[in-house]
């Protein structure tokens, strides 16, 4: 089994992207489409990292990046904020609440799940590459 990766996410077609991305790389994908469900799933789930949309209905991407830092539970888990508002002050604050990444929608699908394998390597948890899907053995 791969690594798990919580998606907060409200669009849809976002959502669907992202898991497909990344089950197709190996992860295990649970999704959350409002804040207040992803931080109660962080809190169960432990995943080995989350990714953020910023607008959201109720609280935001931002201010649940804040409360899972301010976590024990959660503050170790790596976050990384996918928005497609490329607000500068957006970022700045992400940053400074502690964002392990920030990547701007749409997203890249050739390089997303690359993307995502950088973050979780440069995290400070342990962690194992992705178990790659089971194939043909190599020719040799
Ligand atoms: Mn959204």
């Amino acid at each position: 089994m791969g690594q798990t990766i919580l998606i907060v996410e409200d669009n849809p077609v976002n959502m669907e992207l992202e898991t497909d991305l990344l089950e197709l790389a190996g992860y295990r994908v649970v999704q959350a489409t409002t804040a207040e469900a992803g931080l109660k799933t962080a809190r169960e789930e432990q995943p080995h990292l989350i990714l953020m949309d910023v607008s959201l209905p109720g609280t935001d991407g931002l201010t649940a990046l804040q409360q899972l830092e301010a976590d024990p539970v959660t503050q170790a888990i790596p976050v990384v904020i996918v928005t497609a508002h490329a607000m500068k002050g957006d970022e700045e604050r992400a940053r400074q609440a502690g964002c392990a990444g920030y990547i701007t929608k749409p997203i890249q699908t050739r390089h997303f799940a690359r993307i995502i394998a950088g973050f979780l390597a440069s995290s400070n948890s342990p962690t194992t590459p992705p178990e790659p899907k089971a194939g043909p053995k190599e020719h040799s």
